[in-house]
């Protein structure tokens, strides 16, 4: 099959409990999580903080117990196994995360840092193992140089490289990229999601890309999810939702973002309110409390997802009942 992930009816609830006498709490961090990546292709997760888009990703990298809900991962599920049977899925799948210099060990060399997933999955001598840490470096734009230094030495958009020299070492065939470029400037942004790009069409390897940045999405995505309070609300092939968003909530958010092509420009939506707290959702359509279009149906009934024209383009809004 042309499938690397497929995640179906995902959720994942946290118990709070606030003192020995309080009811405990229940968080649904991520309540109605379904999508598929092809091989070789990106699928970009957005949404504002607190969506349940990085939690998604920790659940299908396994750091997170799934809830409910199944992950397979190139055919084989594997939210249904323990740990000790993941050891194909934990070298196949790896993450980067945000700020590099946060999930970069201080006190390794980078090439310690770069060669440590070989250490844990392979029984390479340690001159093979240098042999692979110095041939990732130059594919990630990096040299011997590096490879002698500490993590700390360099800018954020190296550091960055290095991240995904560690994870690239073994081969992946997906990488979950949890904001990426999020902490780089603009500049270095894009010489990041370049590489990312370059090495997806030499290696073939599949992203979850997850990001609050719909610029950045709309440059490296095949496809795009929108999440809100922890469910996504609409998604499909990232021109059909750039060009025709469906759902209020995807439409306030394009409307937010600025566009050089003066025919995709859209009527600026502005939300009303914050977002509301996911241990207290709204009834119905999560949305409503912020929906400039809200019905009375809205408050009572939760939207069923349906397919739009376009193939593979969904979205779940009573709007579109009518
Ligand atoms: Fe807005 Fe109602 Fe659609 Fe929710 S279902 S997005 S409240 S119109
Ligand atoms: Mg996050």
């Amino acid at each position: 099959s042309n499938t690397i992930l497929k995640v179906e009816k995902l959720k994942k609830s946290f118990e709070l409990s606030n003192g020995f006498f309080e009811k405990k709490k229940i968080i649904q961090a991520v309540s109605d999580v379904s999508f598929e990546i092809q091989k070789g292709e990106t699928f970009s997760l957005v949404g504002e903080s607190g969506c349940g888009k990085s939690t998604t990703g920790r659940l299908i990298s396994r750091l997170l117990e799934p809830t409910e809900g199944s992950i397979w991962i190139d055919g084989m599920e594997v939210s249904n196994k323990k740990e000790s049977q993941l050891k194909q899925m934990r070298q196949s799948v790896q993450m980067i995360f945000q700020d590099p210099y946060a999930s970069l060990n201080p006190r390794m060399k980078v090439k310690e840092i770069i060669a440590e997933p070989l250490i844990i999955h392979t029984n390479l001598s340690t001159s093979e193992r240098q042999k692979k840490v110095l041939e990732i470096l130059e594919v990630v734009g990096l040299s011997e140089y590096h490879a002698e230094r500490y993590a700390h030495e360099f800018s954020g958009g190296q550091r960055q490289r290095i991240g995904i020299a560690r994870a690239l070492i073994m081969k992946p065939q997906l990488i979950i990229a949890d904001e990426p470029v999020s902490a780089l400037d603009v500049s270095i942004q894009s010489q990041i999601l370049n590489l990312l790009k370059d090495l997806q069409r030499e290696y073939g390897i599949s992203y979850l890309f997850i990001s609050h940045d719909l610029s950045v999405v709309e440059h490296i995505s095949d496809n795009i999810g929108v999440m809100y309070l922890g469910a996504i609300v609409e998604s499909g092939p990232k021109d059909n939702v750039f060009a025709n968003p469906q759902h209020p909530y995807t439409k306030a958010l394009l409307s937010s973002v600025p566009v050089a092509n003066p025919r995709l420009r859209k009527e600026k939506i502005i939300l009303k309110g914050d977002i509301p707290s996911p241990k207290n959702p709204p009834s119905g359509c999560t949305f409503h409390t912020r929906c400039p279009f809200a019905m009375d149906v809205c408050k009572k009934e939760k939207p069923k997802r349906q397919q739009l024209q376009e193939e593979n383009h969904f979205a779940s809004c009573h709007l579109l009942d009518q």
